[in-house]
């Protein structure tokens, strides 16, 4: 992320990929480590003929946006990954890992005009 030349009205976001790297309890939704989906752009997608918890998949989407950027080093953001399913006995723990950066046009992410 940043070694692109952008023209002004485009920002980069990184895809990410989150993945099941750990489960320490007992999953109920037939989870195995590996499972994943990704984040490209706004849109979620899962590798084809599998499925993902919804509950251990909403509790990663608080930090998927945030992730998806460039913050400060001294960020936690920038340091931490790991996100666990909120059922108790369950203890799924997920990564989220960035992959590729990409090139965004303001007015292709927007209603909303880019003006200088
Ligand atoms: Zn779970």
């Amino acid at each position: 992320m940043g070694k692109k030349q952008l023209r002004e009205d485009q920002f980069e976001l990184y895809d990410l990929s989150i993945v099941v790297e750990e489960i320490y309890g007992v999953c109920t939704c037939n989870m195995n480590v590996g499972d994943s989906f990704y984040l490209k752009s706004g849109k979620i997608s899962l590798p084809d003929n599998t499925d993902f918890c919804l509950y251990a998949l909403q509790s990663t989407i608080p930090l998927l946006p945030t992730k998806q950027r460039k913050n400060n080093p001294a960020d936690w953001m920038e340091t931490d990954s790991r996100v666990t399913c909120p059922d108790p006995e369950c203890k799924l723990v997920m990564r989220i890992d960035r992959e590729k950066s990409r090139v965004l046009n303001h007015d292709d992410v927007s209603p909303i005009k880019w003006k200088k």
